[in-house]
């Protein structure tokens, strides 16, 4: 990833609304150089800063997390579990204002920012309610003798982060690690590294010294620095593909265990049978478009029926052309710009050049406010029809605020297509047949498959979410999260 360039970090500084992203580990103070870290609604305007930490830094912190390890893994899950409690009650505080910092630097809506920061509390309590049972233990017993199947943690957890939902995804898989026992060190993203930092400040202060440990940096260096320490036992890595590759490299060298939360192309079929009322119509839209186009398992390809096609792009362009793109912290918004320099590039280009292939591309939606326009990675909204299922944007993870829309007779090309991706994170069937439906589901390569919707389960914590194929290694939530980070034990004696 690249760093925000120089000329985008014209300081406007109101201590406020900044914030410093440092080293958080055991309480210390650590010197490091900083970058900026700079609004995507307001290019000149720099949100705070964040300590670019190197490979010294890290080895101290990963020292410090081993020595908080043998202590935090060493209580029961119950106590565990109690000062989890503790620490969520300090995270449901001033939640207000880590939302709107989460904005100013991240770009999406305040309301997404709010259920961001919301998730952390959620997540820890949730989390700290399971940790009793990491210490249940299994006991065989036949004529060769007894043993106990147990878990233990697994030691020094490093937590790598996106920037479209940094603080959920980062408790999404911090806590389950917290509540097996293992210490963690968490790299936030380059480019929203701000609420999240704040965020496991105020964590970090309520635990143990060293429990919980934050290094902010460059992923090609703090990251690679932390996947390759021979100290770490444990990635638990949130991105893209292409840099889980790199994990999985940089985590070779020592055999560190690493579980990867990677990208997808969700795609999203609509039978003839689907009634296109207003609910399905804005659902659809809440999930192409929510976060700028920007999340893991947003809808990034429709499949629609060729009985109800044209009646589904005319109300689907209808509902998308509702769309408000402005400012994030301006309620008047229904999504924020991209986040950062790269994401506006490769979607603008991707629509460049599906543009130059004749398919149909219908820009939509308004903007907000016309003067700040070009000083923001602004994008309107767009629906793209006429296009071949081989084009780029079709295989391709956009990320951004756009979805193609591709018309299949056979259920069989509509199951085709939809396998036909490197990705299998989600997908989802609509139809008001839900029997049907639900078997076109259970044919579909992706570990969670919606009916009708395209978000229960993944967003709650007791259902297993992750991908198949290059969206991913194992699965989180529940007893599954716990167990990606836990180590499983076998003590047998003969009698
Ligand atoms: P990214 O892969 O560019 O960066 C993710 C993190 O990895 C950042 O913190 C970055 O600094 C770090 N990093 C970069 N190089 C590294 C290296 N060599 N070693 C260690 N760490 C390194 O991803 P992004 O642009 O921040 O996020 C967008 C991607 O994340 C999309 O592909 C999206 O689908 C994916 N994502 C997946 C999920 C999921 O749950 N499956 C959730 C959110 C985002």
């Amino acid at each position: 990833p690249q760093t925000p360039s120089a000329s985008e970090a014209a300081v406007r500084s109101a201590a406020d609304t900044t914030w410093t992203a440092e080293v958080v580990s055991a309480g210390r103070k650590y010197e490091a150089e900083t970058a900026p870290v700079v609004n995507p609604a307001r290019l000149g305007e720099t949100v705070g800063t964040y300590a670019l930490a190197g490979t010294r830094i890290v080895d101290e912190v990963v020292q410090n997390a081993l020595a908080a390890g043998a202590v935090w893994g060493s209580l029961t899950g119950v106590e565990r579990g109690r000062l989890m409690h503790t620490a969520a009650d300090v995270l449901e505080r001033d939640m207000v204002s880590r939302a709107e910092l989460l904005t100013r630097e991240q770009g999406k809506v305040l309301w997404e920012s709010e259920l961001d920061v919301g998730g952390a509390p959620r997540l820890l309590r949730y989390y700290a309610d399971l940790a009793p049972a990491v210490d249940e233990e299994i006991v065989v017993r036949d004529e060769r003798g007894t043993t106990v199947i147990r878990r233990r943690p697994m030691g020094p957890t490093v937590v790598i982060v996106p920037w479209n939902y940094p603080v959920y995804l980062c408790m999404m898989v911090l806590a389950p690690a917290l509540a097996a026992g293992n210490p963690v060190i968490v790299k936030p993203s380059e480019f929203a590294p701000l609420a999240l930092t704040k965020t496991l400040a105020m964590l970090a202060s309520t635990l143990p010294d060293g429990v919980v440990n934050v290094v902010p940096g460059l992923g090609s260096e703090a990251g690679a620095a932390l996947v390759s320490h021979p100290g770490v036992r444990k990635v638990l890595f949130t991105g893209g593909t292409e840099t889980g590759r790199e994990v999985l490299r940089g985590a070779a060298g020592n055999i560190t265990s690493v579980s990867l939360e990677l990208g997808g192309n969700d795609p999203a079929i609509v039978l003839d049978t689907a009634g296109l009322d207003d609910r399905l119509i804005r659902e659809i839209r809440r999930s192409v478009y929510t976060c700028t186009g920007q999340v893991c398992f947003n809808i990034k390809r429709l499949y629609v029926q060729r009985g109800v096609y044209d009646e589904f792009v005319e109300k689907f362009r209808q509902a998308v052309d509702e769309i408000v793109v402005g400012d994030g912290l301006d309620p008047a918004s229904t999504i924020g710009p991209l986040n950062n320099r790269r994401q506006f590039e490769s979607v603008t280009a991707l629509l460049q050049s599906t543009r130059k292939t004749g398919a149909r591309v219908d820009v939509l939606g308004r903007r907000l406010d016309d003067t700040d326009w070009d000083n923001g990675y602004y994008l309107l909204p767009s629906v793209v029809t006429g296009i071949p299922h081989e084009s780029a944007l079709v295989s391709c993870e956009q990320f951004g605020p756009t979805v193609p829309v591709i018309p299949f007779d056979d259920i069989e090309d509509a199951v085709r297509m939809a396998n036909d991706t490197e990705y299998g994170l989600a997908a989802s069937v609509w139809s008001e047949d839900a029997e049907h439906a639900l078997a076109v589901g259970r044919r579909i390569d992706a570990g969670s498959v919606f009916v009708n919707s395209h978000r229960v389960g993944s967003s709650d914590m007791t259902m297993p979410f992750g991908g198949m194929k290059r969206s991913g290694l194992g699965r989180n939530h529940g007893m599954w999260a716990i167990d990606e980070c836990s180590e499983l034990q076998a003590l047998s004696h003969r009698p």
